[in-house]
């Protein structure tokens, strides 16, 4: 985690302001004692004592942090955008960063460790009920660039949820947006003899992959001016299902033809 509480004063500290002579601290949700973790190849981070008792003990990479600070920093630059908070916790949600942008209550939400469908459902059911409007972004890798793609579940799931697409952040305030569409693959044209000396030809077409899909990269949107506010009805696919949500969704969105939204 990127914030905790000073013990003395109670008043909350983010551990890239902070410095060891602040402490002790203790944890904004168990109270418990947590250190500052600094170092020159690392993202200055809060960690327990004693990992075991608190539910927001995650193993959370030193690159969620990188871009849980890298998008707080300079989301607090913007001059359309207030009341930006790190970690901030809407009821049983802690969102990675938040703030109203153009007036409008913002949850991001960094998504790198994989969580399964159902929570993502659940959490955005829960920013709906709160009036926010939620962003689930992934950290960008270069396999997104690859000929074919292996998106988990809950990709799929943030796929369908965003109208045919999945933001990856790269930098700052910069999101690539991808479309995921089928991956074709060919199945040879292959000629044999069956036993009876009959000439046997089969393949020669090509056919959905279950497994992968092939990501198309889409434009790059900055999260502070390039998207708004977007209500979405409940909708039930295959493996997917996507509660009534507040989702904050680029504006080019409404490019995207109906028949993308399913993953
Ligand atoms: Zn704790």
């Amino acid at each position: 985690m990127l914030c905790a509480k000073r013990k003395l004063t109670g008043e909350t500290v983010t551990a890239y302001f902070a410095s060891k002579a602040h402490g002790p601290f203790v944890c904004s949700d168990c109270g418990d004692e947590v250190i500052l973790k600094t170092g020159r190849r690392m993202v200055n981070h809060f960690a327990h004592v004693n990992p075991l008792a608190c539910r927001y003990v995650e193993n959370e990479s030193d690159g969620h942090r990188r871009c849980k600070m890298e998008i707080f920093l300079a989301l607090q630059k913007e001059l359309n955008v207030r009341n930006v908070v790190l970690e901030r916790p809407l009821g049983t949600n802690r969102a990675d960063v938040s703030a109203e942008i153009n007036g409008v209550p913002v949850a991001i939400e960094v998504q790198i460790s994989s969580l399964s469908p159902e929570t993502i459902a659940y959490r955005t059911m829960e920013y709906a009920r709160k009036g926010i409007f939620v962003l689930w972004l992934l950290q960008w890798t270069p396999k997104l660039d690859a000929k074919r793609y292996t998106p988990r579940l809950w990709e799929k799931w943030v796929h369908a949820a965003y109208f045919g697409r999945v933001y990856y952040w790269t930098e700052g305030l910069s999101v690539v947006s991808y479309h995921f569409d089928p991956h074709l693959k060919s199945v040879p044209q292959k000629t044999w003899y069956s036993r009876d000396g009959k000439k046997m030809t089969g393949g020669g077409f090509t056919r959905r992959s279950k497994l992968h899909r092939t990501a198309i990269r889409g434009r790059t949107f900055n999260l502070a001016t390039d998207f708004g506010p977007r209500n979405r009805d409940w909708w039930e696919g295959k493996d997917i299902t996507i509660p009534a949500a507040k989702l904050y969704v680029d504006r080019q969105r409404n490019s995207v033809p109906a028949e993308f939204y399913e993953a």
